[in-house]
């Protein structure tokens, strides 16, 4: 880690993909003060200040640090369900700063932590600066109701207590798991308005709450300006969730027709998470330890999923990137841009897949004010791809400088000073 603050920091490279939307601007030069954006322009249009130390990236692209909107940062390393109780606690959190420090050297200077206890003590100490990582913008406990996709049914139920899960039934307890989940301190609230592939119990077809039990959780969270995510992978759950008030539909696999007008005329953002249909596909060769039952509903989804993700896309639903990635094999952090790439594979255009990455993905946690483009004024959250992902998004893996609110964190070629 290096700059002091109010150090100016000028940044040339080949090419800016600014996250806006806008076409991208050759030979751009970045001016970076203190933790912020000062300038950005044409190196012809730019003054640069006097005593600047320059980064000359050379033939890499810029683009605002990546967002992922859906990630859990829990130490996880396999499918096991036994995986919980036979690890040891700190061992999972010691797993989990080394995935904070992967996410941070893909380029991911920020991430949307939808559900690990972890999380929220993440977040401190890298805002403290006790560890490197992304900033982390967390859920806490997720809700569930009895039964649902976060009431870990494939665990005896003493263990899912001592866990401390969110589970509540009924308006008023939903009430009341809100406002734990806030008095935690979360920065949004997650529920589960669906069942899901990773419980053993529900299927993600089933649907989880009542709208009145959404609602009461919404209102509890939007009088404290937070929002709410759900996790909701069959339709009816998407319509219980969004026609309770929720901010972000999770997963959605199996949109019909009235869902995508349903999150039209809500103004609701779609996180689809398709990359997990790459990983499914692969489970069909080499599983894992995952159980059979985990199997057989993620080849029940997969067919479903990119025709759901191009329907919402088409008809122009704001849509987020963000992984579902939890640590073990093949969906392990520091792979994120996989969503980008994914979605990209599925019909996507490339600067959309990018936008939903930066821009968007910002958009949708609510920080768009402070990061997701490179713009002035804007927290200095900055990378170097090698390529230009406009022409091959495979690039987004290729991350060669990360610089995190003005802090240069990786930085892999040479610089002139
Ligand atoms: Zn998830």
């Amino acid at each position: 880690m290096e700059g002091k603050m109010e150090e100016n920091i000028c940044i040339k490279a080949r090419l800016l993909i600014d996250g806006s939307g806008r076409e991208p601007i050759t030979n751009p030069v970045v001016i970076v003060k203190g933790d912020k954006i000062a300038e950005v322009g044409r190196e012809s249009e730019i003054k640069i200040p006097e005593k600047a130390k320059m980064v000359d990236l050379g033939n890499l692209t810029i683009l605002p640090g990546l967002t992922d909107a859906h990630v859990h940062i829990s130490g996880d390393r396999s499918y096991s369900p036994a995986e919980e109780i036979i690890t040891p606690h700190d061992l999972m959190v010691i797993r989990a700063v080394e995935d904070c420090q992967k996410l941070l050297k893909a380029g991911f200077t920020m991430v949307r932590d939808v559900g690990s206890s972890i999380a929220l003590s993440l977040k401190r100490a890298i805002k403290e600066e006790t560890i490197p990582g992304p900033c982390i913008f967390a859920a806490g406990r997720p809700i569930s109701q009895t039964g649902g996709h976060s009431d870990i049914h494939y665990l005896p139920r003493e263990e899912v207590i001592k866990r401390g899960a969110l589970i509540a039934d009924g308006p008023d307890d939903c009430r009341r798991a809100a406002r734990e989940a806030l008095r935690d301190g979360a920065d949004l609230i997650k529920i589960m308005t669906s069942g899901g592939i990773g419980s053993e119990k529900d299927h993600p077809r089933y649907p989880q709450f009542t709208v009145n039990e959404v609602k009461a959780i919404t209102e509890e969270a939007h009088r404290v300006e937070r929002r709410v995510a759900s996790h909701a992978e069959g339709a009816e759950g998407v319509k219980i969730a969004i026609a309770g008030g929720v901010d972000s539909i999770e997963h959605g696999f199996f949109l019909d027709e009235e869902c995508v007008q349903m999150m039209l005329s809500h103004n609701v953002y779609f996180v689809p998470t398709l990359c997990l249909v790459e990983v499914y596909k692969k489970a069909l060769e080499r599983p894992y330890d995952m159980p059979p039952w985990r199997l057989k509903k993620q080849e029940e989804c997969m067919e479903a999923m990119p025709k759901s993700f191009m329907m919402a896309y088409k008809a122009g639903v704001k849509i987020a990137a963000g992984t579902d990635y939890f640590g073990p094999p093949m969906r392990a952090h520091g792979d994120n841009a996989d969503e980008a790439i994914t979605m990209v594979k599925y019909g996507m255009k490339p600067m959309d897949a990018i936008l939903a990455a930066t821009r968007n993905a910002a958009e949708c946690i609510g920080v768009e004010n402070i990061v997701g483009t490179v713009e002035a004024g804007k927290l200095a959250d900055i990378i170097g791809v090698e390529g230009n992902p406009l022409e091959d998004i495979t690039v987004l893996k290729k991350v060669e400088f990360v610089m995190k609110e003005g802090k240069i964190h990786v930085d892999k070629r040479l610089t002139a000073v």
